[in-house]
């Protein structure tokens, strides 16, 4: 899927709405004017913003060689420069065909209890309706009674399907492929898949997530497990996603709860660390405040 007219728009809205106080630190960094930079202090600043280490010391090497090369360099310019390249030029697109060309497609969206997977679901829907596609929800949190109901609340707003289990506990693979079926009936393009995040050990969370994973590719394998993150848990977020890309074969994250945060950098800490690319972000819990990661615009509100 490649981003529409209306998903650029919503980078301006990433725009407007990303703001992570780190201007004034910077300026103070800066201060001494032309290419002489504190650089305890700019690698306290972008510590402090949870980029994490290595990635700070990547960024500053590059800012330091970008001055070093030219005496009227920009520390501005160039740290932005070097705040780009380290995020690089990942496909953050969904890996989905054009809306009306496939159906039934599963995307399986995973992460720990809490950190906004179920209002994600239900954000990603409505935006992938908006773009044409049709989608049917999948319930497969069957622990959790009120995660489907609020599910079917976001289903009905935007106009789609849900398939819920009929009892708590219920086979969560079932309803995957229940869902799968619906989507064939109707001629849904894409499935989205909502599951459980219990993390209270490896072994079940790897059972469970194996055997939805397994039953939602009967249909067909699926185009994108998203992991869900919340952006306000910072560096502890990491240690949970690496046990997710372990067992489910992550393909892109969805980093909700970025308006709350004023840590940003941990979206550049979680590329370099997990090697995959931030696809949306979550910046409210409103249906609007979701929009594709946009590096150029989430750089910006970092240096703002
Ligand atoms: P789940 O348990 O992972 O499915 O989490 P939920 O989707 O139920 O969300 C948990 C809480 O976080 C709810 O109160 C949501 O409204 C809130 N939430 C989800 N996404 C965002 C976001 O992007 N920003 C903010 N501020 N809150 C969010």
């Amino acid at each position: 899927m490649k981003p529409s007219k209306d998903s650029s728009s919503r980078g301006g809205r990433l725009r407007g709405k990303l703001s992570f106080g780190l201007g004034d630190r910077l300026r103070s960094a800066f201060s001494r004017g032309g290419a002489d930079v504190d650089w305890d202090d700019l690698e306290e600043t972008l510590i402090g913003a949870d980029l994490g280490v290595a990635a700070t010391q990547e960024v500053l090497d590059s800012v330091r060689a970008s001055l070093g090369r030219s005496k009227d360099a920009d520390p501005h310019d160039a740290l932005r420069s070097a705040l780009l390249g380290v995020l690089g030029n990942a496909d953050r697109a969904l890996a989905l065909e054009p809306p009306g060309t496939s159906v039934g497609v599963p995307i399986v969206v995973v992460g720990v209890n809490g950190v906004g997977k179920t209002t994600s679901v239900g954000k990603l829907a409505r935006m992938l309706v908006a773009e044409g596609y049709g989608v049917v929800l999948a319930a497969a949190d069957t622990f959790r009674a009120a995660a489907a109901d609020q599910l079917e609340t976001w289903g009905t707003r935007a106009g789609v399907a849900v398939v819920r289990s009929d009892r708590v506990g219920g086979d969560p693979g079932a309803v995957a492929f229940e869902a799968g079926e619906r989507a064939r009936e109707s001629g849904a393009d894409v499935v989205l898949v909502d599951t459980a995040g219990r993390l209270h050990n490896k072994r079940d969370l790897m059972d469970e997530l194996g055997k939805i994973l397994r039953v939602a590719s009967r249909v067909r394998p699926p185009a994108e497990v998203l992991l869900v993150l919340d952006a306000t848990t910072g560096q502890n977020g990491l240690a949970q996603a690496r046990v997710f890309t372990e067992v489910a074969g992550v393909t892109g994250v969805i980093l909700a709860k970025l308006d709350g945060s004023a840590r940003g950098g941990i979206v550049i800490a979680i590329e370099r660390e997990l090697g995959i690319p931030v696809k949306f972000v979550g910046l409210g819990e409103r249906a609007d405040d979701f929009a594709p990661f946009d590096p150029e615009a989430f750089v910006d509100g970092l240096l703002a």
